[in-house]
């Protein structure tokens, strides 16, 4: 089963339930757990793991072969303006290429073939408990999408049912999120009470119900702020499945890189809570 966690903007703590969720359902059952903020990815500084494999990653854009007849298809095609076309010298912005060879195809003359070019590394880190899958951009590369779709292929490939596999996602609402959401059979949004928090947890709420994907509700740092995120989640017919509260040495646990279900009884409770319903659910998340 596959569970995404996101929220609409960066800071609300994604990373923080993804390592506490997989840490504590990792006692009981198999899981994986996946970092897919590949800009910067930090699951691994709260699991203490062994890394044990490192691999490069790659995308496939078109590498112009000198030749051209001017016909302008290339140039026309390219929905992402990575061509520019200047009488028979063709310019690739290889930075703006999504890699979705349409100017390789229809080029007439084969001017475009495609080659791999590499875009980052995923590693794979071990611990006594369960896998960490984390894959990293190069410092420069901007199109997260390609390494999110192998990262997550690789883990859907190697990583069967009843594997729980548990996605720490991207923040924002734009297409490495949307990558990532398409994995999930359950996503879980968390938030915090506050006004920001509620404005992007609101466009996340139109992401995956437009994605037709069932979510809940998570709240951190609950007591600060005010009740609007359990209004509009009232409002809107949407479970908030667990609280995590708003405490002072929670924040400094988590800034030593700690987890925090073995020492805070309240944050085991809303793990807890959170398991009670990916069970309770259909998709039935059983190891
Ligand atoms: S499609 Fe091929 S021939 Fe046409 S402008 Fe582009 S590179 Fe030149
Ligand atoms: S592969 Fe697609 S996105 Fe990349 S340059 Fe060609 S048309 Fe543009």
């Amino acid at each position: 089963m596959n569970i995404v966690i996101a929220s609409g903007k960066g800071g609300t703590g994604k990373t923080t339930l993804a390592t506490n969720l997989a840490s504590y359902l990792a006692l009981t059952h198999k899981v994986v757990l996946s970092d897919l903020d590949v800009e910067e990815p930090n699951s691994a500084l709260f699991i203490n793991g062994e890394q044990k494999q490192q691999t490069d990653k790659f995308k496939m854009i078109p590498k112009w072969n000198g030749e051209c007849t001017a016909c302008g298809i290339c140039q026309e095609v390219c929905a992402y303006n990575a061509i520019l076309q200047l009488g028979t010298h063709i310019i690739l912005h290889a930075q703006l290429c999504h890699s979705c060879y349409a100017c390789s195809e229809l080029c007439p003359i084969d001017a475009l073939p495609m080659e791999p070019v590499q875009m980052g590394v995923m590693s794979e880190i071990k611990t006594p408990v369960m896998d960490l899958i984390e894959s990293k951009l190069n410092v420069g590369e901007e199109q997260a999408v390609p390494l999110i779709k192998e990262t997550t292929e690789f883990i859907q490939a190697q990583y069967p049912d009843p594997v729980i596999k548990i996605y720490d996602a991207p923040p924002g609402t734009s297409c490495p999120v949307i990558e990532a959401v398409k994995t999930a059979d359950y996503v879980i949004l968390i938030t915090e009470p506050t006004p920001f928090g509620l404005h992007d947890m609101s466009l996340m709420v139109g992401v995956v119900r437009d994605m037709k994907k069932p979510f809940g509700v998570v709240i951190n740092r609950y007591g600060v702020g005010n009740d609007d995120v359990l209004d509009y989640c009232k409002k809107e017919n949407i479970d908030v499945i667990a609280r995590i509260p708003n405490e002072r040495e929670i924040a400094e646990t988590y800034s030593r890189g700690e987890l925090l279900f073995e020492k805070f009884p309240k944050v085991k409770s809303a793990l807890q809570n959170i398991e009670q319903h990916l069970f309770s659910l259909e998709i039935g998340v059983r190891a």
